[in-house]
């Protein structure tokens, strides 16, 4: 029995890994929940599963609301970021699932791999804003990092068995979003509605805005990098609107291995939870015959610039990755909130880029940095 902190339980990936967990009776006991601000749900999860320790992270929710809500008074109660860091670095914990949006995860995904929890990560954002820190911590303390992006669960289950030194590049799938085939000269007036309906899956508003800028994928180059140790100019990106391949690995004889499954994140979480078992939960079954018309082709890296803004922030490398995934999330909150149009969202992302001079991605100037691009943003909107 392994006992599970999820760090982001009420959100998407949060909910669909206590569906897994609850389809695996006897594998997993959840002892430790926090949420962003939804403390409904969160009691909730905590009352049904018998979490003992639940933490609720914005400041916007009065002390006192989640405790009205927890059915018994066996479950402790933690705040803010550093209740995230206490529950995730529990004595009884084994794995932390990291599933908050956004960097805010990086703290307690530094805490818990110091503590020697191993990570299932969904939370991005902690390898591209603090990729080399977070991947030293890793090998200092000998704690794992499972991947549970699609894109990456797919790479590291092409790559099992990999000899060293044998791969050629990795291939990203990417469905393209909502604006795939929507001409560049309209791309100036599409609403917020329009941005957030995905063809394939289902995410958070953050989430979604990422896929339609394809900026999702130009982060998942960086996490790419980091976490498979492969220089990020090794990974290329292919747009493939269905879905079903979940990302490709070339090997140096020229051979491409490739995963595929129905767009349900449902496996990949499972398969960090379970790794290296195949265990049976029920989910729905890929019909390979159903899908007889699989395509690939190149993005538009003119109409798409995110992706080329990803490179070069890699390249620069130290604090620019997290400037440019702040720059980004500020950029995209303001978009959501409808103050500013949608095409300004990456003109934001390279305007901030350019006036920042990349420092060692130390978590201090990490934390500065993250800061500075938010505020560097928001001045002159409001
Ligand atoms: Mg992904």
């Amino acid at each position: 029995m392994k006992n599970v902190c999820i760090l982001g339980s009420t959100g998407s990936i949060g909910t669909q890994t206590i569906d897994i967990i609850e389809r695996l009776p006897g594998e997993f006991r959840v002892v430790a929940l926090s949420a962003h601000s939804n403390v409904r749900l969160l009691a909730e999860q905590a009352n049904r599963l018998g979490s003992a320790h639940a933490c609720i992270v914005s400041d916007a929710v009065a002390p006192g609301e989640l405790r009205d809500e927890l059915s018994g008074g066996n479950t402790r109660i933690y705040r803010g970021v550093e209740g995230m860091c206490e529950i995730a670095t529990l004595v009884e914990v084994d794995v932390v699932v990291v599933a908050v949006a956004g960097a805010i995860g990086i703290r307690p995904t530094h805490a818990a791999l110091k503590a020697g929890k191993n990570i299932a990560l969904a939370s991005k954002e902690v390898l591209v804003a603090a990729g080399e820190h977070t991947m030293r911590l890793a090998r200092e303390s000998g704690a794992k990092i499972l991947p549970i992006d699609s894109e990456h669960s797919a790479l590291f289950q092409c790559l099992q068995g990999a000899p060293e030194g044998s791969i050629e590049r990795l291939i990203l799938t990417a469905s393209g979003g909502p604006f795939r085939t929507l001409p560049v000269e309209e791309l100036a007036t599409v609403t917020v509605e329009q941005a957030l309906k995905h063809p394939t899956w289902n995410m958070g508003g953050l989430v979604t805005i990422n896929s339609a800028t394809l900026m999702n994928k130009g982060l998942e180059i960086i996490e790419a990098g980091w976490l498979f140790e492969v220089p990020t100019d090794s990974v290329d990106v292919v747009v493939h609107p269905q879905s079903i391949v979940h990302s490709m690995v070339r090997y140096r004889d020229g051979s491409v291995l490739a995963q595929l499954g129905l767009p349900d994140m449902r496996l990949p979480i499972q398969y960090a939870l379970v790794y290296p078992e195949r265990l049976d939960t029920a989910l729905p079954r890929m019909a390979v015959a159903d899908y007889a018309n699989l395509t690939f082709e190149e993005p538009n890296l003119a109409k798409f610039p995110s992706i080329g803004l990803a490179r070069s922030a890699s390249a620069a490398g130290g604090t620019m990755p997290c400037v440019m995934n702040a720059a980004n999330e500020e950029a995209v909150g303001l978009f959501l909130e409808r103050k500013l149009p949608y095409l300004d969202i990456m003109r934001k992302v390279e305007d901030v880029m350019g006036r920042h001079n990349p420092v060692e991605a130390a978590y201090d100037n990490v934390l500065h940095a993250d800061s500075w691009a938010r505020a560097a943003v928001r001045v002159g909107t409001n």
